[in-house]
């Protein structure tokens, strides 16, 4: 039988610690009250469960799959399932504790949370995956529900296993549940709009900032870091209203050109070569991939990993504006360079939220048993994202902090006034 390694304890700095660095930060300046402090600094559920799957060699392997949910103050808990080798709880819990902040930032009625399954889906086979996802759903049947803890996609899973779950969720309530997941496929009561929605999201985002900071987008440069379904859409997307995208990377390697990538051709190359840009002929490849995050453009868009602008290489930065597709993309300990540099950084919990806002927009759907038009969609979460970002903006005004701090605090009050009126739970 199998046996599969503890994650090894990983050389570089801890997301769930830059996340409790800028929640201390902003509790602070709202003079949060030490219960309300101590409700929301520690995750409300963990449960971490093994998942014994038979692969397609015979053999049993033991997965761990683990779900958090950091706060259901708001509403049932809202958040990704993240299928990659190096999950961890410390990664969830952080994971899961943005999602409660990113769901207040754009005043959606969720709490947060996140889950992981410890596993490499790039080496597993369909059937070994579809096992997986629906060992993990059983585990997870009294934690799960439209009214209680609603999954969607992240970073290793897709459409194909929100229908999985969705399947195995209904089969064991006896009747189907579609409201349970976000970000099914459209037959299954998917919304429109919602594969390209976190990087609609982040195109609003970038053009809101590129306005307050008089930024022409006709004239600006901008570099992609990966290009999966956030740093793609995101690329696409931008291009389409006038940025010259310069650079892009994923897995492979980062690939520049100075005249501007045909992001569409990029994604074409992507799609008919098993998913990566290897070989990509429409830029030249840089000798180190990191050298994305270093070069001289106008906007930077993190759209890959957590903790990937550090105290280490955020001195390289020659970016004005940070738009941050990743969750967790800029640790901790470059936050205080990257505002002496005066860059404005547009926070994960806000640049990133366009995705869990057109989850919302699914689950309404299934509820009502409707379907809207993509462009009613685009509207509404257009709109959400620009009235996000502007009160954001004001609270940095207000408090005379960067649009990170801001984000949190904008999160946390609201979390904070609505634990106050109902008490926890
Ligand atoms: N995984 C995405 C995120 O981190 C989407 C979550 C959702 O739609 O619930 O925002």
């Amino acid at each position: 039988m199998a046996y599969i390694e503890p994650a090894p304890i990983k050389d570089k700095e801890n997301p769930l610690e830059s996340m409790m660095e800028r929640f201390n930060i902003a509790a602070e300046k709202l003079g949060l009250s030490n219960e309300v402090y101590n409700v929301l600094k520690n995750p409300a559920k963990q449960v971490i469960v093994s998942l014994p799957i038979t692969m397609d060699s015979g053999e049993i392997q033991v997965f761990e799959g683990i779900r958090v949910i950091h706060s259901n103050i708001l509403g049932p808990a809202k958040g990704g399932i993240r299928f990659a080798p190096d999950v961890n709880v410390d990664e969830v819990r952080a994971l899961a504790a943005w999602m409660t902040w990113k769901c207040a930032v754009v005043d959606i009625p969720y709490g947060g949370g996140k889950g992981g399954v410890r596993c490499n889906p790039r080496e597993m086979s369909r059937g070994e995956i579809e096992r997986l996802v629906r060992a993990y759903t059983i585990a997870m049947i009294d934690v799960f529900g439209p009214d209680k803890d609603i999954p969607a996609p992240d970073l290793g899973t897709g459409s194909r296993e929100m229908a999985w779950l969705m399947d195995e969720y209904s089969k064991a309530r006896g009747m189907t549940v579609n409201a349970v997941v976000t970000g099914k496929p459209l037959v299954l009561g998917g919304s429109l709009g919602r594969t390209e929605a976190t990087g609609r999201g982040v195109m609003v985002s970038a053009l809101t900032a590129m306005e307050k900071l008089k930024i022409n987008p006709f004239k600006a440069t901008c570099a992609v870091q990966g290009f999966g379904n956030v740093g793609a859409w995101a690329a696409f997307l931008l291009e389409e209203r006038g940025l010259k995208i310069v650079a892009v990377s994923d897995i492979s390697g980062a690939y520049f050109n100075e005249n501007g990538i045909n992001i569409q051709e990029a994604i074409n190359y992507r799609d008919g070569n098993q998913g990566t840009l290897e070989g990509f002929k429409g830029a030249e490849k840089l000798s180190d991939p990191m050298e994305i995050l270093a070069l001289e453009v106008d906007v930077l868009v993190p759209a890959a990993v957590e903790d990937v602008i550090t105290g280490k290489n955020v001195n390289n930065i020659k970016a004005k504006l940070i738009v941050e597709g990743a969750n967790g993309p800029t640790s901790f300990n470059a936050d205080k360079v990257i505002n002496e540099k005066g860059i404005m950084a547009v926070p994960d919990i806000l640049a990133n939220a366009g995705g869990v806002t057109v989850s919302y927009f699914e689950w309404v759907q299934n509820r009502l048993g409707y379907k809207w038009t993509a462009e009613r969609v685009n509207r509404r979460s257009d709109r959400i994202m620009k009235e996000a970002f502007d009160h954001v903006y004001q609270a940095s005004q207000k408090y005379n902090v960067p649009m990170r701090i801001a984000a949190y605090i904008v999160a946390i009050d609201k979390v904070a006034q609505t634990y106050n009126y109902r008490g926890g739970f």
